[in-house]
């Protein structure tokens, strides 16, 4: 098989390494990729959300199985416009991707198919949006309801904080036409964990558990990220939180897309806030989280193209997921000045001292090549990504190589996965499954 992979960050590097695991596969191109990529695909200079142009290449390429990693091109109708063609792809559908695109969409399903979430509304003007939001004494969070690249979410703790994040949104437009609805509902207490899941439309199969953390200091100070750093398993769902996730989200969020002529079919991605034995869905999205997806990846042991083909043609219930028992950390070294502003064309030393250790693997996102050197072009520049026996084993083993890379100005997190060791020393309870 030819299989394409669109994208550029270490969520499509940990998944073109994956996928040339396949026996099945012949050939891998990622489109745009990223110098990482470049070691084990043919790199193809087509932007994600180039639709048009990666349907000439997959045409004219032959290409036999596309696989989609970012939310942009699934939220303009790639799968669509694919399956129009007679092209085999990976990933969910324009209308089903709503559930990430549209947060009045995934609200409105969510309450109509009764799966716990934040107590909220949306709204498509400033004063009666402004006249809800006084129900709840500033403790509330606005979003806006389209793709905002990740930041169209400010959460409040005053009525003059949650005021100015309305104008922000509404007013002020400072996330464009992504904030013309906008959804306001209740904050949330708790403790936030990704929970992913193939499914076909029917059958739900669940990926390991993993949490990410998305602030971009230590001891989650600092504004929220793209994500700093994941593990896998995580250790705050055992078994009996596991079931209830199972039955009170994915299984009536999935039934519920089914009976709305919307099958899903991809990755749902729930985003989930556990407080004591309470869940509550903060959001949904229609794809692999990143960097959640480098260490399920280096976790997950099947074919990987088994069970994505199986989920676009609709045989996930003949699959069971394979999981090394291994926990998988991922830390994120990132630019100076990400999330904000940062240079770019750093030259980054110290690859493959780094890359040597066995059962790590450093994923690229924001890297480039010049000349034979490795530079960095982007805030997320490295996902460095290990195994280990345990979570702590696993920690060290990324904080080692992490230590032997380098450039000007990078910086990591030093607390990644430190939570997990929290949970495990406090939380003795039975039957982590996964
Ligand atoms: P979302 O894109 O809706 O997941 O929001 C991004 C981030 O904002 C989440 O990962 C949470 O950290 C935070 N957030 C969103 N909704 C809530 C809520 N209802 N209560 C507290 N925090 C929230």
């Amino acid at each position: 098989m030819k299989v394409l992979v669109v994208g550029s960050g270490g969520r499509e590097h940990s998944l073109v390494w994956k996928i040339t695991q396949s026996a099945k596969v012949d050939e891998v191109f990622c489109a745009p990729g990223n110098a990482g990529i470049a070691d084990l695909a043919t790199c193809v200079d087509i932007a994600a959300d180039d639709i048009s142009g990666l349907l000439s290449f997959a045409q004219d390429n032959g290409i036999d199985f596309t696989v989609v990693g970012p939310e942009a091109p699934l939220a303009e109708g790639i799968v669509d416009i694919f399956e129009k063609k007679g092209l085999k792809v990976f990933g969910a559908s324009k209308k089903a991707a709503q559930l990430e695109a549209s947060k009045a969409f995934s609200k409105k399903i969510m309450n109509r198919y009764g799966v716990p979430t934040a107590t909220g509304r949306s709204f498509t003007s400033y004063d009666p949006a402004a006249k809800y939001m006084a129900e709840f004494n500033g403790n509330v969070v606005v979003k806006a309801d389209g793709l905002a690249a990740g930041k169209g979410v400010i959460v409040c703790s005053t009525p003059k904080e949650a005021e100015a994040a309305l104008k922000e949104i509404m007013q002020d437009k400072a996330f464009g036409e992504a904030g013309a609805r906008v959804v306001i509902e209740e904050r949330l207490e708790g403790e936030e964990v990704s929970f992913l899941a193939f499914t076909d439309g029917k059958t739900v199969l669940p990926l390991p558990t993993s949490q990410d953390h998305k602030r971009a200091f230590d001891g989650d100070k600092g504004l929220n990220t793209g994500g700093m750093g994941a593990y896998s398993p995580a250790p705050i769902i055992d078994k009996f939180m596991h079931d209830k996730i199972m039955k009170e989200v994915m299984i009536p969020t999935v039934e519920g897309m089914a009976k709305e002529g919307i099958p899903f079919k991809g990755v749902l991605y729930a985003g989930l806030m556990i407080d004591r034995d309470r869940i509550k869905v903060l959001e949904f999205n229609a794809r692999f989280g990143d960097p959640e997806c480098q260490p399920l990846m280096m976790r997950v042991q099947n074919d990987i193209i088994d069970l994505m083909m199986a989920t676009t043609d609709g045989t996930l219930d003949q699959h069971t997921i394979d999981i090394d028992e291994r926990a998988a950390v991922c830390v994120v070294m990132a630019s100076g000045g990400y999330p904000g502003a940062y240079r770019k064309g750093n030259v980054i030393k110290g690859l493959e001292e780094a890359s040597s250790a066995r059962d790590l693997e450093v994923f690229h996102a924001g890297t480039t090549l010049r000349g034979n050197k490795v530079v960095t072009s982007g805030g997320r520049v490295l996902g460095v990504t290990a195994l280990g026996s345990d979570v702590k084993r696993a920690i060290n083993k990324a904080y080692k190589a992490v230590d032997k890379i380098s450039w000007t100005k990078a910086f990591h997190r030093t607390d990644i996965g430190g939570r997990a060791i929290g949970h495990l020393a406090t939380k003795p309870r039975v039957g982590i499954i996964m």
